[in-house]
């Protein structure tokens, strides 16, 4: 077997693992890249990317069937055909996969190898049946897969994952989502507006990532209105039948429902790939789950020199925070032992669904009771938002109670991902409610919603 030295070793060539070796390179360190699956990314194949061009594609759907209020009437059908839709989602998903894979062709072949990478030791990491890695740090960048529930795993091909939405060549007639996080929501609403029959079944009274208990039941309502979205279901059999799926539930009300579906999409929760990496054969300290223990911020595990970036960790599965985590942990390794933290950015969560959910900063549930004041927004009656018939949603700023400065926020409305960006930076800059009421505010927007939000938060601040 071939053994190859390196300074850094990384397990993964995701947005994580391709930052972590850019970063180990420009710190002048030698690095090997190991990937042992597809390349181009979670993000640009199955994650973040495909996700929002189906939501595309299902938001020209929704506006083309919603313009009659606006007096503009479509005089024939509007059709939906479901081989473009995909075809366009694959298209384009597929330009941007091409992007990430020729960066990665780029790389010196030296510093790439292809297979899956395990643990023999600390320093010391086998790739497939061929090479052994001697490295002096190792970053360990091998994201998250989803969760299937064995109840589902009896259904075979008929129980899917987001992955394989993003293989489709048509849309099928009838999905049962299951979960009602971030991926089941923008999912279920996506192919409910592109035609599909969707039932959306939550377990635990989830509606995205929303903590505020106001802004959920909000949230709740307004999704329940756009397709059957059930967050407190009880699943209780999913059967074969033939290629259909007979799924029984009982419902938050009580009733018993038996449905047929064409598919189920388990989109109940991801965890992280860290079960064939060996880590039993480190002197790593592992948690309940079998997750490295690391300090968050310099990404390292112990005191050893293995570091753990991205949704590897199962902390902040996000794609901006994955690069942030691949940059220090690739940095961090490079420099080992002279390890330094990682300056995070303000907390900051959306939901692409429409209305679109957001969250920035502390969460709600995160929050000190009664150290806080809630400032709070309807977008029912907001002026911008009424003009465009987008005028759904509830927010809720907090604020410090003690110092005035804004600490959060967790709402559902129109143009959610343009102000949480607004509300993010506010937050990194430890604005408090009163300088954020200083800044601008041009008319009619949907930004003068936020700020009578801030200014019923300054209210209860005086
Ligand atoms: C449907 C969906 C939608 C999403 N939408 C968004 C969004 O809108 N915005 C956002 O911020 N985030 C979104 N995300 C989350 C985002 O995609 C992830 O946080 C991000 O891609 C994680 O990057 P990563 O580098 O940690 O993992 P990955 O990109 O998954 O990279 C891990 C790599 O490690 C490889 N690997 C695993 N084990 C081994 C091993 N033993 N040896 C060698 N290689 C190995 C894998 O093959 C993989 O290529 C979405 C995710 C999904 C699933």
């Amino acid at each position: 077997m071939n053994t190859i030295h390196t300074d850094v070793a990384i397990i993964g060539a995701g947005s994580a693992g391709l930052s972590a070796y850019r970063a180990a390179k420009a710190a002048g360190a030698s690095a090997i890249l190991i990937e042992g699956g597809a390349h181009g990314t979670t993000c640009a194949r199955v994650g973040c990317m495909p996700s929002k061009l189906l939501i595309a594609a299902a938001d020209a759907a929704h506006h083309a069937t919603h313009t009659a209020a606006f007096g503009v009437h479509i005089d024939g059908a509007v059709r939906i055909d479901g081989r473009e839709v995909m075809a366009r989602v694959k298209g384009e998903r597929d330009r941007f996969v091409g992007f990430v894979v020729a960066g990665v062709d780029a790389m010196p072949a030296a510093d790439k190898l292809t297979g899956y990478a395990h643990f023999i030791d600390d320093n010391l990491l086998q790739v497939g049946e061929h090479t052994k890695v001697q490295a002096k740090s190792i970053v360990i960048a091998t994201g998250s897969s989803a969760v299937m529930p064995a109840m589902y795993r009896a259904l075979g091909e008929r129980a899917i994952i987001n992955d394989d939405v993003f293989a489709w060549n048509d849309l099928p007639r009838r999905v049962a989502v299951i979960g009602a996080g971030v991926i089941g929501l923008e999912l279920g609403q996506a192919l409910a507006r592109l035609g599909v029959d969707v039932s959306v079944l939550g377990a635990r009274g989830r509606v995205g990532p929303l903590t505020d208990p106001d802004v959920r039941a909000y949230a709740e309502r307004v999704f329940s209105e756009a397709f059957r979205f059930e967050p407190r279901a009880q699943v209780q059999a999913a059967v074969r039948e033939g290629d259909e799926v007979r799924v029984r539930y009982v419902s938050d009300a009580g009733e018993t429902i038996e449905d047929t579906f064409d598919y189920v999409l388990v989109a109940a929760g991801r965890k992280p790939n860290v079960g064939g990496l060996g880590l039993s054969n480190t002197s790593l300290e592992l948690d309940a789950d079998g997750l490295p223990v690391y300090d968050p911020l310099t990404l390292q595990a112990g005191a050893r020199p293995v570091f753990i970036a991205g949704d590897a960790n199962g902390v902040l599965p996000l794609l901006h925070e994955a690069a942030d985590e691949g940059r220090a942990a690739g940095l961090n390794a490079a420099r080992y032992p002279d390890v330094a933290p990682l300056e995070r950015r303000a907390p900051l969560g959306i939901a692409f669904t429409d209305p679109g959910i957001a969250m920035v900063g502390a969460r709600h549930a995160d929050l000190v009771p009664k150290s806080f004041v809630t400032g709070e927004v309807s977008f029912e009656d907001q002026g911008r938002s009424r003009v465009m018939l987008r005028n759904r949603g509830l927010m809720h700023v907090y604020a410090d109670r003690e110092n005035g400065r804004f600490v959060g926020a967790e709402w559902i409305g129109p143009d959610a991902e343009h102000i949480a960006h607004l509300l993010a930076w506010a937050f990194q800059m430890k604005l408090t409610i009163d300088d954020m009421l200083r800044m601008p505010f041009y008319h009619p927007v949907v930004e003068e919603g936020l700020r009578t939000a801030l200014r019923d938060a300054a209210g209860k601040l005086a």
